[in-house]
Order: C-alpha cells, then structure tokens, then sequence
C-alpha cells in the first residue's frame, strides 16, 4: 500500500531529514503535503540590528526569517506562513512610530509593511498589541494585506463566547487550493483562530479597561472551534500567543497550550510569549509535552523563538477522508537565522532579504535618528563610578521607574496600598569589564541608546512581596559585597573582588545604614554564615523602625525574583506580579511620560561612621571628575590602582 508506506516514512522522519527530502515527493494521489511556517515575538525587528547598541547583529530580524520563508516557498508545492503576534512594540522602532512619528489614520506601520511585504496568510494578536492603546492597533493593522484573528478579546461579551461581539474576527476561514502528490488540486478550508493571555487586561489595563474584556483562552477554544467545524473547517489551526506551561487547565491561564492541544479539532498549534524554541530540549520534562516529536497530547506544536531568531515550521500530510481532510502525518521544527559557536561568536545562516530591507529603510533610518537623538534631559549626571559605595543616581533612575510602572501594575489588584520599595543594582561598575566599564551620562541629553547603558540586562519586571523581615535580610545578602572592616584600622581594602556588583542590590523606598565592623550575615555565594551579624542598621520605613511583620511589594527583575543571586524573600515563591515588559521599556517609557528627569541620589542608604577608620577601593580614573559630589561619603583619590584603575579612600 503506497499510502501506508509513506505514512511510515513520514513519521520516522527526523528534522534533517524533511531538509534534504521535501514531502511534496512522497505525498500520493489524494495526499497533499501543506507546510506552515511560523514567525513569533517579533517585536518589530525587520533589520537585523540592535538599536540600542547603535549596530548590526546577526540574531534577529524578519528580513533574515524571511529568507528561510522564501526557502521553503521555494521547494514546497503547499504553504502557508502565519504570524504569532507581538509584533508591535519591543525595539526602538516600535517606540518612534508610537511615541515620536505617530499613526494617523491612513499611515503604515513599519512592521505591518515588512508583514506585508514578505506574505502572510493571517496572524493573531499578542499582549503587546496593546501597550500602546486600541486606537493605535487598530490604525497599525488597517495596513494589514492579512487576515488577523483573535478569539478571546471582546468589546462586549454574552452569555457565551459565541454570543461575544470580539474585538476582531475570533477565527477565518481560508479557502485554498492544495496540490496533491500527483499533482491535482484540491480545494480545501484552514481554519485559523488566535488567543491572546487574558492578562493583557491587567497589563495594559490603562488602555483596556471599560474597553474590551478578555477570556480564557481555553473556554474560548472550546466555543469557536466547533463552529468552525460547522461552517466547513477541513483542518484548524491554532494561534497561541501562549507558552508551553502545566498540563493542568486553571482558569485564565497565561500560558495555556498545553490545556489548548487537548481541544477536540485543533490539528496544529502555533506557540510563542515565552520567547522560546519548541521542539527543544527546554520542554523535555513539560507532561502532556513531546520535546522530541514536537507535539502536544499528540497535536504538533512549534515555537519559533522570538525578534526573527528562528521560523517555526509544522510539516502536515493530509489525506482524503470522504469529504473532508485528516492528518496523517505531520513533523515540527524551528530553523535559526544563525548559530552560536563555541567562542560565543555568532555566525549569521542567512542573508537579508533585500525586498523585505528595502520595504522599511525610511522607517530604519528613522528609528536611527531617533535612538541618536535626545530624547528627555537628565539635570544631574548619570555615572556609576560610585555605585559601590554610595547611593547612586545609575541605580536611582531604575528604581524610580520600577516604583512608577509597579505602582500602576499594583491597581485594581489585591495587592493595592502595600508599601512599593524597589530593588536594583549597578550592572556597569568596573571589575572584570575594566577602568572604562561603567555607566558614565552627563548632564542634559539623554538618548534611547544610552537607556541601554543604564540598563544592561533584557530582563524583565516583576514584582514580590516579602516582609520587613525578608527586607533587611535582602539587604544583608547584597551587603555582603564588602569585607568586615576593622574599626581604628587605616586603608583596609573594601570590596569583595569575588562578589559580582549585580547582585549588589539597592533598595529605594526605605532608608538603612551598613555597618562594615560586623561580618556578612551571607557568604559570596548567598549561605547563612553569620546569622547573628547585622551589617543593616537603622533600617528604617517612612522614618520609622521597620516592623519585620509588615508586607511590602519590591519591584525587581525576573533574574532576582526568580531566585537569582539566592536573596532571601526572592526565591521564586514571593513573586506576585510578572511583567511583560523589559525593565529597559519601562526605563524609555518613564523618560518619554516625564520629558525631563532628575534622578539625583537621594542617599537613602550610607556607611555607618566608624571613627578613625579607613578603606580603599578602586574604580574607574574618570570617577575623579565627581569624587567631591558623592552623597553621605567623604572620598579622597588615593593614586593608582591595578590595571588602569584609579584608587580612592573613604574615611568612615
Ligand atoms: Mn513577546
Ligand atoms: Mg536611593
């Protein structure tokens, strides 16, 4: 039997082998081989190019995807290229269109353009559609040449989600023509239907709130997909803006394909959000998961990375089932735009495509002014040569727009009126990065390049709530960056060389000394040493003794909070609050809201005094140029250090 023949071939077949044997070639009369290709997360990346290091890289960018799309256009008879959303917003790119060109009624988003240009067949929404509020979303995708879907936001809903009038079409219906393995042609209905997280409504709650309403994404599935069925859908394939999480369904889940495979009709699922790779061996242990096989309780699945990095594609054999078409056998894969080698140089696998650069080279040139170009002032200067030892204006900015992004994040939830405190730690302070290695803005303009200056890391926000207890303990742990000082003892060395200044964190919102005479409550690597010491004193909350019982919510990153740097009170148990945003966004945003800002040191943590005692620290020589204007320290140079560093003397 031909059929089963190749049936058994198909499924035998490993990645690298549908690279070398396309399955046009082995689909029969009646059998058609359809390839759908996925782009995810793309967060406005066309060019292959970091906007805020200001030059070219070979990780991200639609117009390299876009030359693994044409690949596959090239040698399959059947094809369909879908987008997972999140395309909107995350570079410099989506912030000039938003915040500096604007999108007037009529305009083209630069990313739609690209979108265009390249070819889709349909996308959905993801959360980040609408940081910048509906009206604009709606401009963005009137550009559209694509149907795009989303089945679980509605202006108003019903009783059900069938009775919802959504925000866009919940699903559509494709009609195509599909060439089979002898070559006739078929016609055939794909359905496509799209699920965003219901926490956009939280998110992004500002723009949404009183305007749409969000579902579960599986209840939501349950409704559209049998409708779809009766209005004729031969295969369905879903859009999740949704990780690869727990098997088990919780209402409202955020990141629900798991639960989303096991819905009756869905013959492919489209992953993204968690910028990711699926099939790899991230999901290997994920229950209901085929890390191998790339599938879902059995539904192929595939997850295409994110900013461009790879194409995600799910290889399908339909067969001739009566009226209707079914899956015989399907294969998953995600192609990268280019490979790490072991020197962690990085080797780009495909070229630009030059259409796809051409279509938005206004909108690049742009986005390039506008990264170079100030775009808020800065009245007190922006260095960490400090950072280590003072209260520091580098470290200050970011905890102010922690502060004021959390604060909005925190409305509406339970978690509304506790105390906002925010943890952050200089990123650039010298070490093993060298003399030059240290956050230097000066007083006036400040870019969106130098953004990535203050804010190293893409990392992204998150929110715990820990106890007065748990705050000082935090503090001990990062105060274990200094050596125990010994008091009436000249010109003892200060800093830990063993300790990395990212886990040095700074926490606003309370006032604290650190009395360097007693030993670290923690060692380097975070172990209780000392659990009598305390390094933190006078630990205070609007000027009073913190009460160790009290409930505070810290804004952090997902590395602290995940448990980065073993802090007590962040461990990954304490997280309230997961942010879609990079710290760097909420960073650009609080610069653009505020115009002009002054992130002065308000020197809420000092040394404690220790009479006729001394250290010495090294930093870099530029430091010398503010050494007088540091806060609640006395800072004398004290020559040179090792390997280009300058050395200065505190006197506690
Ligand atoms: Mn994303
Ligand atoms: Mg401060």
């Amino acid at each position: 039997m031909p059929i089963s023949l190749s049936r058994r071939s198909f499924l035998a077949s490993s990645a690298g082998f549908i690279a070398l044997h396309p399955f046009s070639v082995q689909a029969a009369a009646g059998q058609v081989h359809l390839r759908l290709m996925e782009t995810t997360d793309l967060h406005v990346h066309v060019f292959p190019y970091d906007y805020y290091s200001d030059r070219p890289v070979d990780t991200v960018g639609l117009a390299r995807t876009a030359s693994l799309i044409g690949d596959i256009r090239a040698e399959a008879t059947n094809s369909l290229l879908l987008d997972n959303g999140d395309f909107l917003q995350g570079n410099p790119m989506g912030d000039y269109i938003a915040y500096e060109r604007g999108m007037k009624e009529g305009d083209m988003h630069p990313v739609i353009t690209a979108m265009n240009t390249v070819g889709y067949d349909a996308s959905t929404l993801g959360n980040h559609e609408f940081n910048y509020g509906l009206s604009f979303l709606m401009k963005s995708l009137a550009g559209a040449g694509f149907p795009v879907v989303c089945a679980n936001i509605a202006k108003s809903t019903g009783a059900t989600p069938r009775e919802d009038e959504t925000l866009l079409p919940p699903y559509v219906l494709l009609d195509r023509e599909l060439t089979d393995g002898a070559g006739n042609r078929h016609p055939i209905k794909i359905g496509i239907i799209g699920f965003v997280p219901p926490q956009v409504m939280n998110w992004d709650r500002k723009h949404l709130e009183g305007n749409v309403q969000a579902r579960d994404i599986v209840e939501a599935a349950r409704a559209y997909v049998p409708e779809m069925k009766e209005k004729g859908a031969d295969i369905i394939i879903a859009l999740s803006h949704s990780g690869i999480g727990a098997a088990d369904l919780t209402d409202g889940m955020e990141n629900a394909s798991v639960p989303l495979a096991m819905v009756e009709g869905i013959d492919a699922i489209m992953t993204g959000h968690s910028h990711l790779v699926f099939p790899s061996s991230t999901y290997a242990d994920f229950a209901g998961v085929d890390a191998d096989k790339g599938t879902i309780h059995g539904t192929p699945a595939v997850m295409g990375g994110y900013w461009g990095s790879h194409m995600g594609l799910i290889d399908l054999m339909l067969e001739r089932d009566g009226n209707g078409w079914r899956v015989v056998g399907h294969a998953s894969e995600a192609r990268p735009i280019s490979k790490r080698n072991e020197d962690r140089s990085v080797t780009a696998l495909v070229e630009s495509s030059q259409p796809v650069l051409e279509s938005v080279q206004a909108e690049h040139d742009a986005t390039l002014a506008y990264v170079r170009r100030a775009v808020g002032k800065t009245d007190a200067p922006l260095h960490s040569y400090f950072a280590l030892v003072a209260d520091d204006p580098s470290v200050q900015i970011v905890s102010i727009a922690q502060i004021w992004y959390i604060s909005q994040m925190m409305k509406g939830t339970e978690y509304e009126g506790l105390p906002i405190l925010s943890a952050a730690a200089p990123f650039k302070a010298g070490g093993r990065g060298g003399p030059d290695y240290y956050t230097d803005v000066s007083v006036g303009d400040v870019a969106i390049k130098n953004v990535a200056d203050l804010y190293l890391y893409p990392n992204t926000v998150r929110a715990v709530k820990v106890t007065g207890a748990q705050v000082k303990d935090w503090l001990e742990r990062s105060a274990g960056i200094f050596n125990q000082i010994e008091p009436g003892k000249a010109d003892q060395p200060l800093l830990n060389p063993a300790f990395p200044s990212y886990n040095f964190d700074v926490m606003d919102g309370v006032t604290y000394e650190i009395d360097l005479s007693q030993p670290s409550k923690f060692s380097t690597k975070g172990e209780l040493e000392h659990p009598e010491a305390n390094r933190i004193v006078n630990l205070m909350f609007n000027g009073a003794p913190i009460d160790p019982d009290q409930e505070f919510i810290v804004a952090t990153n997902n590395y602290r909070a995940g448990g980065g740097g073993d802090f007590p009170g962040a461990k990954g148990d304490t997280v309230v609050f997961e942010g879609p945003d990079t710290n760097r966004d909420v960073i650009v945003r609080y610069i653009v809201d505020q115009g002009t800002i002054s992130p002065k040191a308000d020197g809420n943590w000092r040394f404690s005094a220790l009479p006729g005692t001394s250290v010495l620290f090294e930093t870099g020589p530029k430091a010398a140029a503010y050494a007088d204007a540091v806060p609640g320290v006395s800072i004398s140079p004290a020559g040179d250090g090792p390997d280009g560093f300058a050395r200065f003397r505190i006197e506690l």
